[in-house]
């Protein structure tokens, strides 16, 4: 138990696919100004160092989000007139999705003083993408709540530090707690002044336990039950186990039972040769109408980045379904 620690796979692909899919939700969420709840189940340390012995030793980093950040790099580069790009770079900037460039924008936001095309510093996990998105824009957060929970003896004290340093007060929130327990109790939201509950969950367990399969569909079948127009956000491994490959079938059949939209998203980077994790998936539940055409725009383009030489499985999928009234 605990043996996992988020600070060794901080930014590979499975954060970029998870966190892409996040922002871009969220992202359109924050469009409307009635109060949200957002929930992170299992929320990690809050923010990783990059050059961290953790970082450095597993390299999981490296193959992730600091190939994007070569793109990210040359397009600052691009807007500051810097010297001539090639012109492969140019073309990728040139047509970098909405999606991926605001999602890298953010990262970029939290390593603010490196150079353009200088190393990132640090990546932010979940907690700290959806408190700067939370705070960002016209609309009032101020009645939006962030309810963040891990269990990690060491990674929660790392997020309660972090989180005291926002600044939030009781707009943000952090326990040492079983997140799937704690979930029950949130739902549903409190009703906003205009009747209407808002709440995006995220439930990203290290799936260390076999049981965790299980549990995720459980919550995700209660919170349909407790709140059925909420926003679920699953991270599952896409990995040759019984139960990996059951979960997003489980979480399609109750999520269709329980009549809402859902859609269902993989990122596959090819082949890992030491045997690491090589794919992921997102299922997200009542899924904003514009979150299938930002990944269909952005995977393309991550998987070009990220792929590993000839990349043998390498390739991504968005499938959805429609809501049924
Ligand atoms: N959501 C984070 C992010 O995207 O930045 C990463 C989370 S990491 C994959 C999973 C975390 O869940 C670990 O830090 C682990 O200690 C924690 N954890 C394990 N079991 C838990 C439980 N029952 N309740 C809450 N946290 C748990």
């Amino acid at each position: 138990m605990f043996s996992y620690r988020h600070a060794f796979h901080a930014g590979n692909h499975a954060d970029v696919l998870k966190h892409l899919t996040l922002v871009a939700t969220l992202r359109h969420l924050m469009r409307k100004d009635g109060p949200l709840l957002l929930v992170d189940t299992h929320a990690g340390a809050g923010i990783y160092r990059l050059d961290s012995e953790a970082a450095q030793t597993s390299g999981e980093a490296a193959g992730g989000i600091e190939r994007l950040q070569a793109l990210r790099g040359a397009a600052i580069e691009e807007e500051n007139q810097a010297p001539a790009l090639a012109k492969s770079a140019q073309t990728a900037i040139n047509n970098i999705a909405d999606g991926l460039s605001d999602y890298l924008t953010l990262i970029t936001r939290f390593n603010a003083g490196a150079a353009p095309r200088g190393a990132w510093r640090v990546y932010p996990g979940s907690p700290l993408l959806m408190h700067a998105l939370m705070t960002e824009g016209a609309r009032a957060p101020v009645h939006d709540r962030l309810k963040l929970f891990e269990m990690h003896p060491t990674d929660v004290q790392a997020l309660a530090a972090h989180v005291d340093q926002l600044g939030a007060g009781r707009q943000v929130s952090v326990a040492r707690q079983d997140g799937f327990e704690a979930l029950k109790a949130l739902l549903p939201p409190p009703a906003a002044s205009a009747g209407s509950r808002r709440a995006l969950v995220l439930i990203d367990p290290s799936y260390e336990i076999k049981t965790d399969y299980a549990k995720v569909a459980a919550a995700v079948q209660d919170g349909l039950r407790r709140f059925a127009t909420g926003v679920y956000l699953v991270w599952y491994p896409v990995i040759p186990r019984p139960e990996a490959h059951g979960l997003p079938r489980r979480l399609k059949t109750l999520t269709q039972q329980a009549g809402r939209a859902w859609l269902n998203a993989t990122l596959h980077v090819g082949a890992a040769s030491d045997g690491g994790l090589s794919a992921s998936g997102m299922f997200v539940v009542n899924p904003p109408h514009t979150l299938k055409g930002a990944l269909d725009a952005a995977l393309p383009q991550v998987l070009n980045l990220l792929r590993d030489g000839p990349g043998r499985g390498a390739g991504w999928s968005v499938e959805a379904g429609a809501e049924k009234r």
